[in-house]
Order: structure tokens, then sequence, then C-alpha cells
């Protein structure tokens, strides 16, 4: 009885230790996804566009006139302009904000190595 349950702990230990480089992937991939403000942007971006694209069909049938289509245009266009702007510019602020500064040269997202002087920078995943 006492060697079934030494063998079932050894089993589960093993699994524990062959399963961690994966269960660490999963937390690293995690820590990747996009932030919502960055989504909302992106978001709003594609339902503008659909929406553009939707009212010149509608112009196209003949269901909307040409003054209340231009002025839809202008205003989904507007719309779509602002929300692409936007998503840019929480891209590059999330970009500058993770990149890493050593001595004078700022390193991309994920260096391991300062491209300015070469001293290793710090493991921020290990
Ligand atoms: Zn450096």
């Amino acid at each position: 009885m006492t060697l079934f349950i030494l063998s079932i702990l050894m089993a589960g230990v093993t699994g524990l230790y062959v399963a961690r480089p994966i269960l660490a992937r999963r937390a690293a991939l995690l820590a990747d996804v996009t932030p919502g403000e960055v989504q909302d942007a992106d978001m709003r971006r594609t339902a503008a566009l659909a929406s553009l694209s939707e009212i010149e069909y509608e112009f196209l049938a003949g269901k909307l006139d040409e003054t209340d289509y231009a002025e839809l245009r202008r205003k989904l266009s507007r719309e779509a302009l602002s929300a692409i702007d936007r998503a840019d510019a929480l891209r590059t602020r999330r970009e500058s904000e993770s990149s890493l500064q050593c001595c004078e040269y700022r390193n991309p997202p994920g260096s391991r190595f300062c491209g300015g002087c070469g001293e290793p920078l710090l493991a921020a995943d290990e």
C-alpha cells in the first residue's frame, strides 16, 4: 500500500515538472493580451468602416439621397479616422512605455541586451 501511494506521489510530481514550462508559457501569453483601450479603438474603427460600406451600398441601391449620403459619409469617415488615430497613439505610447532604457540607447521591447553598450537587460520574463 505504501509503495502504491509513493508511486502515485512520484507520478504527480513528475507530471507537474513536465507541465511546468507549458503552464509558464500560458502565463506569458496572457500578459501579452491587447489592453482594453486599444481593443475598444479597434472595434470602433471596424464598426465605422462597416457602416461606411453599408451606406455606400444603400446609396448605390437608391435608398439614400445624395445629401444624406454625403453627411453620413463625412461623419463616419471622421469617426473611423479618430478611432485609427486613437489606436495608433495608444500603441505608440504602450511601446515607448515598455521599451527599456539603458545608457542613452532606447531598446525595443523584449530586448535581452542593450543595443548601445551590450549590457544584459533585466530579464522580465524569467
Ligand atoms: Zn546600455
